[in-house]
């Protein structure tokens, strides 16, 4: 060890050492597990599985998933056998759901051997997992997904009921669970709903007493028919707005952060940032913030920016010092400006500036960039310095 970084010597990725961080996410896992606990209120009778596909939504699944599993949270859903063996490392008892399918014949041994249940979704995904056979003297557990309206994944309701019939003769599958996914959830007022909604009732009579699930988060706010036996959700545990339209039941779980670098002052007539769309018309306080799009802090949330198909109303905006500031020019691939004028001299080298969080709700901080608060989250980046509190 050469000793220039005394107290992460052996740090291997970016953010490991906080006095080197450009930017710094904070997690905080109780807020994580109250979520969890509100929709398991919502939601009961039914249980409540976490969603915790791209690494929980970019939070990290390793401390995401104990922390769920120390709330009560039991079954698991990823959506690669990667994502389900990482999970499997960390909770050895948990049920674990992999979205995605069956990824063939010759992945189909890694889902036995890490027991990761496949959402059968594709009459080759049930052909290959009956031919994969048995586990001792039953059939490999698996879920079965149906489609209702999402033409993604998922047999068709003929599909399925054909399956349904043909599989109580044969007995080849072991369904743990039937499920459909909702295209249409955070707009309760979306016609399709109630049509998902019934052609799911309708197939899974089919299925007899396995136990069957429909919703995401959204679906989890619909009301009780929607809850079946068994709920899914996934940005509402990450404290994203389940419902769009509605004041957010749930608690902000990620805080992002950017490491104000330099504060410089401009002059009318001078413009910021590339392209010069920018244009001051006043004397400005340019506060520097160590973040940018390579950070997932999204280009399209630059003033004078890139509209995205006209939907970009307001430019993004940060809050230091207790005040809201707005983003000046464009955003780049490692630095942000923004307009602190109007806090006068208090900003200085060395500040955090919130680019979302606990005062920017993470739907608004998307909505800025013409994007949602999944999209926000998954694309984070690894260059954050991350604390996770609340733990225990
Ligand atoms: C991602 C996903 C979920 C979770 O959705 P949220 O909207 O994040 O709650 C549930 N079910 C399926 C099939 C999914 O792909």
């Amino acid at each position: 060890m050469s000793g220039w970084l005394p107290f992460a010597p052996d740090a291997s990725h970016a953010g490991a050492d906080p006095r080197l961080a450009g930017a710094r996410l904070t997690i905080d896992l109780s807020a994580l597990a109250e979520n969890y606990r509100l929709l398991v209120r919502q939601a009961a009778p039914a249980k409540v599985a976490g969603v915790v596909k791209a690494d929980a939504y970019g939070l990290g699944i390793e401390p995401v998933a104990r922390a769920l599993w120390r709330a009560g949270c039991r079954t698991f859903f990823v959506a690669l056998p990667e994502e389900g063996i990482a999970l499997r490392a960390v909770l050895r008892d948990a049920e674990i759901f992999v979205l995605n399918g069956l990824f063939g014949p010759e992945a189909a041994p890694a889902y036995a051997a890490h027991r990761l249940m496949p959402v059968l979704g594709s009459q080759s995904d049930l052909s290959c997992w009956e031919a994969f056979g048995w586990d001792g003297d039953r059939p490999r557990p698996c879920a079965i997904h149906v489609d209702t309206g999402m033409n993604r994944l998922g047999l068709t309701a003929d599909e399925a009921f054909a399956f349904a019939e043909e599989n109580a003769l044969t007995g080849a599958l072991s369904p743990r669970l039937l499920m459909s996914h909702m295209a249409c959830a955070d707009d309760p007022r979306h016609p399709l709903n109630r049509q998902q909604l019934e052609s799911f009732q309708a197939v899974k009579r089919a299925f007899g007493q396995t136990d069957s699930s429909l919703s995401n988060s959204a679906a989890t706010f619909l009301g009780p028919a929607f809850a079946f036996d068994m709920v899914r959700p996934g940005i509402a545990l990450y404290g994203g707005a389940p419902v769009n339209g509605r004041e957010n039941p749930m608690l902000p779980v990620v805080t992002a952060e950017a490491r104000i670098v330099q504060v410089r002052h401009a002059r009318p007539g001078e413009t910021v940032s590339y392209g010069a769309h920018a244009k001051l018309d006043r004397d400005t306080v340019i506060a520097i913030a160590s973040a940018g799009y390579a950070d997932g802090y999204h280009r399209a949330g630059s003033q004078a920016g890139v509209p995205l198909r006209g939907v970009v109303k307001q430019s993004a905006c940060g809050v230091t010092h207790g005040r809201r500031v707005p983003v000046l020019g464009r955003i780049t691939m490692d630095l942000t400006m923004f307009d602190v004028t109007d806090l006068g001299t208090a900003v200085a080298p060395g500040d955090w500036i919130e680019l979302f969080g606990t005062n920017i709700a993470i739907d608004d901080a998307a909505a800025a960039a013409g994007t949602i608060s999944y999209e926000l989250l998954t694309s984070l980046g690894r260059r954050y310095h991350r604390t996770y509190v609340g733990g225990e």
